[in-house]
């Protein structure tokens, strides 16, 4: 462990004290002065649900950018920046090339606080709150979109399913562990079901001392790494997907077993694997929530995880815009001058800086609105869908500014672009947010 993620993580955790306890002094001293004259948490969660048509007296309303955060955020922003430049930048591109993950790196994750962003202190998480959670994601993919999807799947996905329908056995015996030294994985997508995830084939059966599991899932992440699977499987195949239910399936339970890792375009480092439940036994106690809400818990999930690959998307496009603007700016010369400084070239930096700014807007704006209570699906589909178009358009043009230099293996360019594709496939491929964002347009629309 080294001495820099020791310091980091006093400060992550101390960040999290001070959002579970809405107080913003202690730490001003230490943070820029953008924050320090209130709590922008209290802006946004002052604001009565609009859902109630309760609209606020604006005048109420202190004038807050989007993109300001409390202090708490801060800090987050600060120390997972640092950490991810000082302990992961070394060691992506041979990650990268291994495709696997450094064990060491996801320990560290773990002794950060980053795989228990919102689990509450009581159980020995961070507590702190969602928007931390996408920061957090943001800053990791501006060095390593891989290590971002880890910790995204385990907080916005796992952590959010059993903080939200785990009965308090489950809650007891396993946010502990999810908060310390398990990566969880969310089991889903099967061969026959992407996009039309309910399709699924997985089935359980009840038994007498609980339920019997037997299927396959297809392209499950973290699952090299987890130890704690949460699956979804038909208990009543009979009534449709109203039978999908959610089960915790625990690594080394008799019958799971990994198929096959796949080998991948991009986010290499990151496992994805096709996992088998052979008549895989399951006790009652590990039934998520309520028989045949196993779809509503699904979507509901999605909704906020999209927002987190939103942030990834975000986090990624930055990383690639920075890394080769500080070369075409201060490397590379051509014709007695920084390629950076032509015109065609800056025209073209604006732009995307532009739209990663644009990204960053609607991410945020998700985010909060989900933290307030509002209806955020359609933010979070249009988050997902933009910021994974701006991440394929500015790391592809971050390649070509590059050259040569941003073909070749030898810096990150590359990868950068190959990493960013996945953005406009997982949690929903982008015309299936297209379709979420048009069925609610013409829902509002339609007379
Ligand atoms: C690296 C990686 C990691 C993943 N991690 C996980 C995970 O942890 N857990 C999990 O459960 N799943 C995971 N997935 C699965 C992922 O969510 C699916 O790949 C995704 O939902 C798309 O499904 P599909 O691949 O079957 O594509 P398909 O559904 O076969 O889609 C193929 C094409 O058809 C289009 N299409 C399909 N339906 C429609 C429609 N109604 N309207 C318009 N176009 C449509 C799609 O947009 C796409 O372009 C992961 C996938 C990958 C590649």
């Amino acid at each position: 462990m080294s001495s820099i993620s020791h310091a980091i993580r006093p400060t992550v955790r101390a960040a999290g004290r001070l959002a579970s306890r809405n107080l913003v002094a202690s730490r001003a001293s230490t943070l820029p002065s953008l924050t320090q004259t209130r709590s922008p948490l209290r802006a946004f969660s002052a604001i009565p649900s609009r859902r109630n048509g309760d609209f606020p007296d604006l005048t109420d309303i202190p004038t807050t950018p989007l993109t300001h955060l409390s202090e708490v955020e801060v800090a987050m922003k600060d120390t997972v920046s640092k950490f991810a430049s000082d302990v992961i930048l070394p060691k992506v591109r041979d990650m990268d090339e291994a495709e696997s993950m450094d064990p060491a790196i996801v320990e560290q994750l773990f002794e950060q606080g980053l795989m228990s962003v919102e689990i509450p202190e009581e159980y020995g998480g961070a507590g702190m709150n969602f928007t931390a959670a996408i920061i957090g994601i943001e800053e990791l993919a501006r060095v390593d979109p891989s290590v971002s999807v880890m910790v995204d799947v385990h907080n916005t996905l796992v952590n959010t399913a059993v903080m939200k329908y785990g009965s308090n056995a489950l809650k007891k015996k396993y946010l502990p562990k999810l908060a310390t030294n398990t990566v969880g994985s969310f089991c889903l997508s099967e061969p026959v079901s992407g996009s039309d995830a309910f399709a699924l084939a997985t089935k359980a059966v009840e038994t007498a001392d609980g339920f019997k599991i037997t299927g396959s899932k297809m392209w499950i992440t973290n699952a090299m790494e987890a130890e704690f699977y949460i699956v979804f499987a038909n208990l009543d195949p009979s009534k449709g997907y109203k039978g999908i239910t959610a089960f915790v399936v625990d690594k080394g339970t008799k019958g799971f077993s990994i198929a096959k890792k796949e080998k991948k375009l991009g986010i290499r480092a990151s496992s994805t694997c096709v996992l088998n439940f052979d008549d895989v036994e399951v006790p009652k106690e590990n039934l998520l929530g309520e028989r045949g809400q196993g779809y509503k818990y699904a979507i509901g999930i999605l909704n906020e995880g999209r927002i987190g690959i939103a942030a990834q998307m975000t986090g990624l496009a930055l990383g690639a815009f920075e890394n080769a603007v500080k070369y075409v700016w201060n490397d590379r010369k051509q014709f007695g001058q920084f390629v950076g400084e032509f015109q065609g070239m800056q025209h073209q930096i604006a732009q995307s800086y532009t739209e990663i700014t644009a990204a960053r807007h609607l991410v945020y704006n998700a985010a909060r609105k989900k933290e307030a209570g509002e209806d955020f699906v359609m933010d979070a589909a249009m988050a997902k869908l933009y910021a994974s178009q701006v991440a394929g358009r500015v790391s592809g043009l971050a390649v070509e500014w590059m050259g040569g230099m941003g073909f070749v293996r030898e810096g990150l360019a590359e990868k950068y672009w190959r990493d960013s594709k996945i953005g406009a496939i997982y949690e929903g491929t982008s015309n299936i947010q297209m379709n979420t964002i048009a069925k609610l347009l013409q829902k509002e629309y339609t007379n």
